[in-house]
């Protein structure tokens, strides 16, 4: 009896050591989750930076055709000048140890009115000692991609294609939009995550590094244009599943078009004095699925979001248009008929 009351005790002493250290193991287990790489190794930046305001008149004011701000050392943030196209969309360039990344090309094909590939080649180091530089885009808008031939013989550069085709097979994405792939920069990797609706070959890019989203078209404080709803509400969604339990810095778009306010600047303004600021954040990319929920499919003002399909409002437009062309018709062949009719009255009494 006393040896089996001994086992038992041992066996309970024994049960009481492993839930210790089954405790102790949690505890440690719990301690490196909150400290985590994706949590705590962020790697700073800073937003602090007023955009070029363009010019009422572009001629008498000249400006710099680029605007460079330096996020970080690695992490440059350049916009095309309003006066050299209304569009000024950003750039992006982040620099790895083996590798740079360059998210579009901008609006001007031209390098003698703007100096891209210069810039960005001169950004990261002259010479040898510079990385090998892969040049992606948001999506295939010709004002994000205009830029391409200034880096397509440069060695050590290489343009990744902007049709679907070339998209798809390039991040390997069998099943697109489903799916994420990634950018090896060496010590930076970058997530790239399908997300059409404003154009089929849209993507973002989430940097793993500094925890900025580059959102392109498919998020920026200006007319959020949407092509196909269906698919925008479903890259929504997808953008708010992978950044819910990621610390996101910064959601930065392709354009502005936005003031302070929340008011648009007129469409193709090169002036956008007191302009809104680039920056977005997560709880934007969070809000964003039930903001196109709500789309009515031509116009929508949800208050934070101007959500438009421009093909749609433009068809409406030429039906208008028609509309009052056949109406303004119609009452100057009556009015004709009238006053040939009159007339003809006219004759007979005389006659
Ligand atoms: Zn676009
Ligand atoms: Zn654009």
């Amino acid at each position: 009896m006393a040896l089996k009351e001994h086992r038992n005790l041992r066996i309970i002493a024994n049960e009481m050591i492993s839930m210790r250290f089954m405790l102790r193991t949690l505890a440690a287990l719990a301690l490196l989750l909150t400290t985590s790489p994706a949590r705590s190794q962020i790697v700073d930046g800073s937003m602090d930076v007023h955009w070029n305001d363009g010019a009422e008149d572009c001629k008498a004011s000249p400006q710099p055709p680029i605007q460079i701000h330096a996020y970080n050392p690695q992490t440059f943030i350049l916009r095309e000048n309003l006066c050299y196209t209304f569009e000024a969309p950003f750039i992006y360039l982040l620099a790895g140890s083996t590798k740079a990344l360059l998210i579009d090309t901008g609006d001007v094909a031209d390098p003698n009115q703007m100096p891209l590939a210069k810039t960005v080649m001169h950004l990261l180091g002259d010479g040898s000692r510079s990385p090998a530089l892969l040049v992606v885009h948001t999506h295939r808008h010709l004002d994000h991609r205009a830029g391409d031939g200034q880096f397509a013989h440069l060695a050590n550069v290489q343009v990744v294609g902007f049709d679907i085709d070339s998209v798809r097979r390039y991040y390997n994405f069998p099943d697109w939009p489903n799916g994420l792939a990634q950018i090896d920069l060496g010590d930076r990797t970058v997530d790239v995550i399908p997300t059409p609706g404003h154009n089929e070959t849209e993507v973002s890019f989430f940097d793993r590094n500094t925890g900025l989203f580059f959102s392109g078209d498919f998020l920026m404080p200006a007319r959020l244009l949407i092509d196909d709803t269906d698919a925008d509400i479903d890259s929504a969604k997808r953008v708010a599943e992978f950044v819910n339990d990621r610390q996101v810095s910064f959601v930065l778009g392709g354009h502005i078009e936005l003031d302070a306010a929340g008011e648009t600047f007129p469409w193709g303004s090169q002036y956008h004095p007191k302009e809104h600021v680039l920056q977005m954040t997560k709880g934007d990319l969070l809000a964003l699925p039930a903001a196109i929920s709500s789309f009515n499919g031509f116009y929508t003002n949800t208050g934070k979001f101007i959500l438009m399909n421009s093909m749609r409002i433009l068809i409406a437009e030429a039906i208008l248009a028609a509309a009052v062309l056949v109406s303004v018709t119609w009452i100057l062949v009556a009015y004709i008929r009238r006053r040939r009719r009159a007339r003809s009255l006219r004759a007979q009494t005389q006659t």
